[in-house]
């Protein structure tokens, strides 16, 4: 284990090291070191292949979400057969436990057995937390801190496995306490409705230690329940979420907590049971950092930090500042997650750039001289042929009504638009608006000219713009078309999927075009469209969309996701069905081909992420 520096000694908690990693170093492929820069950080000490196992470990404490209680084993999280399962909504009483078949007959060690006399221990107490997943976790810390109810568990808990891979670890309370961050780290309104609820808790464990109901348990001061909870509520992670979007319960992994947050992570975490399996997603050199992601990953940077800073209830001024989020916006792929496609050179998106700064400045004036340039080049268009522009609009809104299936080859339906020139297009765009414009960068202009971007626009843009057609104005439309689709696709009622089907759909052609494909817009309106084509059967939308969905996660961050996989598996299985039931050759021919690549590509994600193929 590397010594803490001088600077880590002044700060303490912050730069502790944990006990139970000390402990199995030498069986780790990696190790904690300090840094002023990256504070405390996993280091690897070799070369670390995509899909190595770098960690096994079982949480200190975990316990069902809320939500889940009900129809979930409360000893692994798996879901519980039909007949088992709790009907209605069922918040997590520790009086009313539920475990499979499985961990009922295994009994013993944390299992059922010693789960249960705990439970029954803590009935009196369960009133105070019912329903609050952090006070509960709370309880089984303080318990587990005391050594009550449950052997102590002795690290590792499994030696190194013969395979080379690491040993099974579970982390004590003293790897919990070397976890940031300090309580008054937290900001002062936190601090106040935490210790209101934590009051009356302190007083119920009193209690608890008074009636001697746990065999040797001595209840926690006020502090330590104050400083636990600062930790808990930064370092908890989802449990039984082997498959994306399963979410059934949730623990504390001090070991996995180590690694720093990178929204470019080079590990990813799985749990199995309750055990978390930590790999590398990517091949990484010895020396190298080891980071896992907390942020949803094909989000733009404002909603990656937004949500950072949610989950870590707004510590102090804490910004992600990752390889991914201080890369220039205009060379990082970030740039299509928020990108509206510049009209000028029809070559790259836009990007706001940040008010007050040169470059703001400068975008500013070249946007308006561009819209200025427009204006006077459709003023001298439309005083050309006053009558015939106005009749090819108006026969342009017709085909636009009849336009049908989505696109697969590009995401696009506007490059196939026979848009008879660009009438229309910047019209009702008056001077007022185009001032009123936050400052747009034309991102080329940052970027070296060789090699050349490729031109994704289609060859001739999309008429029939709303009239006021400025980027602001575009994100606005997608945003109200998310939120008027998302909705309705919420209230799941028959009569409604229609309507919401409709807006999602021109979300995802990017409202007429303008938005780049893998704008995080057109990303989140994939997901319910790939929903609603599955229930209507129409196997080709699934396959088209999907397909769509896979590329664009890809290209935003080119590494492997559970996400990809489940979108992977319905391109495997559409295009199966596509080849099986080809009416000619050549297009039984071309799904079979889509279908081995496929699964060529989910076999490798399965390998890299889960360890199996
Ligand atoms: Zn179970
Ligand atoms: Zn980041
Ligand atoms: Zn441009």
């Amino acid at each position: 284990m590397a010594q803490s520096s001088p600077q880590g000694k002044k700060k303490g908690k912050r730069f502790a090291p944990l006990p139970t990693l000390a402990a199995a170093e030498g069986q780790l492929p990696w190790r904690l070191a300090f840094s002023a820069k990256l504070g405390r950080h996993a280091v690897a000490d070799r070369d670390l292949p995509a899909g190595t196992l770098i960690l096994t470990e079982k949480p200190l404490v975990a316990i069902p979400r809320s939500k889940a209680a009900g129809s979930v084993c409360h000893a692994c999280f798996a879901e519980l057969p039909d007949s088992l399962k709790k009907k209605g909504k069922e918040g997590f009483n520790p009086c009313l436990p539920r475990y499979c078949a499985a961990c009922k007959a295994s009994g013993g060690g944390a299992g059922p057995a010693a789960a249960q006399s705990r439970a029954r221990a803590l009935c009196g107490l369960a009133a105070a937390f019912v329903e609050h997943e952090l006070l509960h976790l709370l309880v089984l810390l303080d318990v587990r801190r005391s050594g009550a109810a449950e052997a102590p568990v002795g690290v590792p808990l499994a030696p190194p496995q013969p395979d080379g891979a690491p040993p099974l670890l579970r982390c004590t309370a003293a790897d919990a306490d070397a976890l940031p961050p300090p309580w008054h780290h937290k900001p002062e309104p936190w601090r106040k409705a935490v210790t209101a609820a934590l009051r009356p808790l302190h007083r119920a464990l009193a209690a608890l230690e008074a009636a001697a109901a746990l065999p040797g348990y001595r209840a926690a001061s006020l502090a330590q329940l104050q400083s636990d909870a600062a930790m808990l509520i930064c370092n908890l992670q989802g449990v039984g979420a082997e498959h994306a979007g399963q979410d059934s319960g949730v623990g504390l992994f001090p070991a996995a907590a180590s690694l720093n947050h990178s929204c470019r992570a080079n590990c990813h975490s799985v749990t199995m049971g309750q055990t978390m399996h930590v790999r590398t997603v990517v091949d990484v050199v010895a020396g190298q950092q080891l980071t896992l992601c907390h942020a949803p990953q094909y989000e733009p940077r404002p909603v990656r930090q937004a949500a950072l800073l949610q989950a870590r209830v707004a510590e102090r001024g804490l910004a992600c500042a990752c390889e991914r989020c201080i890369e220039p916006l205009a060379t990082s792929t970030d740039r299509f997650l928020e990108g509206v496609w510049c009209l000028a050179c029809t070559v790259d998106v836009l990007v706001a750039v940040p008010p007050g700064t040169p470059e703001a400045a400068a975008a500013a004036a070249r946007y308006e001289e561009q819209l200025a340039a427009w204006d006077a080049e459709d003023a001298a268009a439309a005083r050309k042929s006053r009558k015939g522009g106005k009749k090819a609009a108006a026969e342009e809104q017709q085909q636009q009504g009849q336009e049908a299936a989505p696109e697969a080859a590009n995401g696009s339906a506007a490059a196939e638009e026979e848009a008879d020139g660009k009438e229309g297009q910047q019209e009702g765009l008056e001077g007022e608006q185009a001032e009123a414009e936050p400052a747009y960068l034309c991102v080329p202009a940052f970027l070296p000219a060789d090699p050349p971007l490729p031109a994704r626009l289609p060859a001739r843009l999309p008429t029939c713009l709303p009239a006021a057609n400025g980027p602001g104005d575009v994100m606005l439309q997608a945003d109200k078309l998310w939120q008027q689709g998302a909705m309705l696709y919420q209230v799941k009622m028959a009569q409604l999927m229609p309507q919401a089907e409709e807006f999602l759909r021109q979300l995802q052609q990017g409202v007429e075009g303008r938005l780049h494909p893998y704008h995080s817009r057109i990303i989140d309106s994939l997901s319910p469209l790939i929903s609603l084509a599955l229930r209507r059967g129409d196997a080709l939308a699934v396959f088209n969309y999907s397909a769509l969905l896979w590329e664009a996660q890809h290209a935003v961050q080119a590494r492997y996701s559970l996400s990809q996989l489940q979108y992977l598996n319905a391109i495997i299985d559409t295009s199966a069905a596509k080849a099986a039931h080809a009416q000619s050759a050549v297009v039984k021919r071309q799904f079979e081909k889509k279908l081995k690549a496929a699964q060529t590509t989910a076999a490798e994600i399965r390998r890299v992420l889960l360890g199996k193929s």
